[in-house]
């Protein structure tokens, strides 16, 4: 298997380093030719913004717009679920358009008011994950076929519609894999 995650800007060497703990083998990817031979791809979280000039200018949102509508399995994380969004409040951004949720950003506060929280996820047993939420989105709305996952304060934070998954916490900055373990079972499938 090989997992292509997204080096264009924020926190992919944590994504990295996850993957490399699973012993799961990982590309960077910036450009279009980049996915080729890809099992899945990550979107690391940092800024939805510079990810969106910057991987629209390299033409690689169009690419992952396009390969994510035939399947290809995404896992995206804060501003990686951001871009991953169909629909940003109040913005115009650059995204890759393939949930069917609606965001809204910094929702939460300004990087002060990020913290932590337990995140019970159903799927992933009885012990909650641990959520780091670093200005982080606002999930506002899910759409008819996105499965919400977990819930803070009766908002999702982390979803999938098919084999796209996405939380608005950082997964990747703790030392807990399941998540990663629970994308990668949606990438050999
Ligand atoms: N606030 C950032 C944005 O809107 C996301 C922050 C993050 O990924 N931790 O793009």
């Amino acid at each position: 298997m090989l997992i292509g995650v997204v080096t264009i800007q924020g926190d992919f060497a944590e994504h990295l380093e996850m993957l490399r703990r699973l012993n799961v083998q990982a590309k960077g990817v910036r450009l279009p030719k980049d996915l080729e031979g890809v099992d899945g791809v990550i979107i690391p979280g940092g800024e939805s913004t510079t990810l969106g000039i910057v991987g629209n200018r390299y033409g690689l949102f169009d690419a992952l717009h396009e390969i994510l509508k035939e399947g290809l399995p995404a896992f995206g994380t804060c501003a990686g679920a951001i871009v991953l969004a169909k629909t940003i409040l109040e913005s115009d951004q650059p995204r890759i358009g393939v949930i069917d949720i609606v965001v809204n950003r910094n929702a939460y506060g300004r990087q002060k008011d990020s913290f932590e929280a337990d995140i019970h996820v159903p799927k992933l047993g009885e012990v909650p994950v641990r959520g780091v939420f670093i200005r982080a989105p606002v999930i506002e709305a899910v759409g008819e076929g996105v499965d919400v996952l977990a819930e803070f304060n009766d908002k999702p934070v982390f979803v999938q519609q098919g084999n796209i998954i996405a939380t608005t916490f950082h997964p990747e900055l703790t030392d807990d894999v399941r998540i990663h373990r629970y994308f990668l079972r949606l990438c050999q499938s």
